[in-house]
């Protein structure tokens, strides 16, 4: 129920009617007592900046998930930056203070790395493999390396697109070996597909068959694909006996860091 005295949140982005973010974090507003609700936004680019400015003077609206297509465009019109928002060029949440500032984050690796990590993964000294390197798998190398891995790996399909934020990611962690290139898996700990290869039930790989026949059976191998939740990349490697981390378990990993940024919930949520 949406009373007078209910604060709120919102999801923006465009469109917006298939997020799952209202239903989760209303449920758990409601099972936790909160006079908190979440709405949903689906707001035109041209109107965006506009939008922006009233959020500032918002006096009910404690901060927004933002997804696509707006997590790198809004990340310029924000008073302030989180380091690795700044440093990836996108925000997936915002707070707003009393005092009307806005204040971008992107939590979208630390999601990621708190659901891989209740599989056992632990990155420290770890060598990993991150297949996409568009938004979220920035953010997952980011925060991979963040978390002190030994050895990166970025592949993408967009070759000087995964160069650049290897490039990117050195200047940030001069200590790491960070890399593109890597001809086999038996030596990852972590092999995470951050493209949306797989999604829609198209039955597309991430990677090569040949390649896959690699992986180590120790390895967690891990999807951002929410749909369908056991991909066919999942499936393989299930099947090869390693641990599985699918789509939907790094966006409930993530609401917490979420609704910890906007101040609505705690980080473990
Ligand atoms: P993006 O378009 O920014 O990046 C995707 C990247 O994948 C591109 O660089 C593209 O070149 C690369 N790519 C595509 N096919 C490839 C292939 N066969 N091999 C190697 N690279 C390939 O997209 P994004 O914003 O990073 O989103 C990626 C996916 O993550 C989407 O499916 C999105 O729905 C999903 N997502 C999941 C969560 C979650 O919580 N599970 C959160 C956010 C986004």
């Amino acid at each position: 129920m949406i009373r007078g005295s209910t604060e709120l949140v919102a999801i923006i982005g465009s469109p917006i009617a298939q997020v799952k973010s209202p239903g989760n974090f209303n449920a758990w507003f409601t099972e936790h007592g909160q006079d908190l609700a979440m709405i949903a936004v689906d707001i035109a680019e041209p109107h965006l900046a506009s939008f922006i400015q009233a959020l500032r003077g918002w006096n009910n609206l404690r901060g927004c998930v933002v997804t696509v297509p707006y997590k790198q465009v809004l990340a310029s019109q924000l008073d302030q930056l989180s380091p690795r928002a700044a440093a990836l060029g996108s925000v997936n949440v915002i707070r707003r203070d009393a005092d009307g500032r806005l204040q971008g984050d992107n939590v979208d690796g630390e999601g990621f790395l708190k659901a891989a990590r209740a599989h056992g993964f632990q990155p420290a000294g770890s060598r990993a493999l991150v297949v996409g390197s568009g938004g979220v798998g920035a953010a997952i190398a980011y925060s991979l390396c963040e978390s002190g891995v030994r050895q990166l790996v970025i592949a993408d399909l967009d070759q000087p697109r995964a160069e650049a934020l290897a490039e990117r990611l050195r200047s940030h962690f001069p200590l790491l070996e960070i890399g593109n290139r890597y001809d086999s898996l038996e030596h990852f700990d972590l092999v995470a597909n951050a493209t949306p290869v797989g999604m829609g039930g198209t039955g597309e790989m991430p990677l090569p068959g040949v390649l896959l026949e690699t992986l180590s059976p120790t390895a967690l191998v891990a999807d951002v694909v929410t749909s369908p939740v056991l991909t066919p990349f999942l499936e393989v490697a299930q099947g090869m006996g390693c641990r599985i981390q699918t789509g939907p378990e790094m966006a409930r990993a993530q609401m917490g860091n979420l609704g910890a940024h906007m101040g609505v919930m705690p980080v473990d949520a």
